[in-house]
């Protein structure tokens, strides 16, 4: 069930853990204008954020922004009291310039791009689908330290689905960029509803930073629980406790 795989390794069929149920939600347009009334309350960055949209630099751009990545790191090796020159440490800038560039990529793409279109009708489907334990790898905006743990993702389609794989890959995108986690949450939440605009959808992410952990208040086993629900996952408390049974892996009691 639980993805022990990267995400950008995996497929539609095994990536992540899929559940979908019979629905006792009552689903109605009364929903659905909820849902477009809560949207037209977010202010307008917070719906931007989800569609930025990054230019590609070119290769000369690439190596630039790379060297200049490269000296800083040179700066900050020498304030930190080491000596950049020494053998162990002589492409670590490079590599590190490297590898942040890879945990950020994020900013170079869009949710739109990789969702490509891998939206389909299903005009009868309209019971959750619920997709459970996505890894995902963040960092922090306040520190640059990683947090990392799982997002669980419900939605109720409204005439549309999303490729299964996709829903990852969203989280991907919004994941490899600097965040909080309360952002990151509303982002993907954001991102389905613009993909589906469905009748509900309900995100959760769990995760264990390393600011809280390897500094400040250093506690190993904190984790920090985020919600974004929408439409009738917040409208209908028996809706809402379907989609949290299914993603703590308890039978369906409804
Ligand atoms: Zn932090």
């Amino acid at each position: 069930m639980s993805s022990s795989v990267p995400v950008h390794e995996v497929t539609d069929r095994d990536n992540v853990s899929t559940t979908t149920t019979d629905s006792s939600s009552r689903l109605s347009e009364e929903h659905d204008e909820q849902r477009k009334r809560k949207r037209a309350d977010l202010p307008s960055e917070a719906i931007a954020s989800s569609s930025i949209c990054h230019k590609v630099d070119t290769e000369e751009e690439e190596a630039k922004r790379l060297k200049k990545m490269t000296d800083a790191c040179n700066t900050i090796l020498e304030c930190i009291g080491e000596n950049p020159n020494r053998e162990g440490l002589l492409k670590t800038p490079e590599r590190w310039a490297k590898a942040l560039l890879f945990m950020t990529q994020g900013y170079r793409q869009t949710a739109q791009e990789v969702v490509n279109d891998a939206v389909f009708s299903a005009d009868s489907h309209k019971e959750i689908v619920v997709v459970r334990d996505i890894d995902i790898h963040s960092m922090c905006e306040h520190h640059m330290l990683p947090f990392t743990g799982r997002i669980h993702v419900g939605y109720i389609p409204n005439g549309k689905i999303i490729g299964l794989s996709k829903i990852a890959r969203i989280a991907e995108v919004f994941s490899r960029r600097l965040q909080v986690q309360e952002r990151l949450t509303r982002e993907i939440t954001d991102a389905i509803e613009e993909a589906v605009s469905p009748l509900g959808v309900a995100v959760v992410i769990e995760s264990s930073h390393f600011c809280m952990v390897m500094r400040g208040v250093q506690k190993v086993g904190a984790k920090t629980i985020t919600s974004c629900v929408r439409g009738c996952f917040e409208a209908n408390p028996k809706t809402r406790a379907e989609f949290f049974n299914l993603i703590n892996g308890r039978p369906l009691s409804i």
